[in-house]
């Protein structure tokens, strides 16, 4: 794929590729895990393609950055969990393999601590 290739979530944003969204303004979107890690698993994705939190932090968007975790509490809070996680895998050897960066947000089971 080229780099300049949309990502998989851009596709989704853009509704080429079907998703269960669960929330969409004009800074990011919310939608169901392909392949959900706990009964809760939603990713919470901006809408601008940065590749990794690395990437936005160093842009400066620290108002977009604090609205993505207003919106992952917003929908555990929504689905009924008080207990939940979120995750940003940045890079590679942290487990990231979808480059436009996402909050996991997790819940529903035992959350074990550490994380692997
Ligand atoms: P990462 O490993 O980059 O932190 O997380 C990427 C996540 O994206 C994984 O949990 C994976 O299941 C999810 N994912 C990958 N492709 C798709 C897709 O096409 N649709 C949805 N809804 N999730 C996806």
């Amino acid at each position: 794929m080229a780099d300049d290739a949309p990502s998989i979530f851009t596709r989704i944003i853009r509704r080429e590729i079907p998703a269960s969204i669960r929330h969409e303004d004009d800074v990011c979107i919310a939608f169901d895990d392909v392949d959900p890690k706990a009964p809760l698993h939603v990713l919470v994705v901006p809408k601008e393609p940065f590749a990794s939190l690395r990437d936005m932090a160093a842009d400066g968007k620290a108002a977009s950055l604090g609205h993505l975790m207003v919106v992952a509490d917003r929908v555990a809070k929504e689905a009924g969990y008080d207990d939940y996680r979120t995750v940003i895998n940045t890079g590679a050897g942290a487990g990231q393999t979808v480059f436009h960066l996402h909050v996991h947000v997790l819940a529903g089971r035992d959350l074990g601590w550490p994380p692997g």
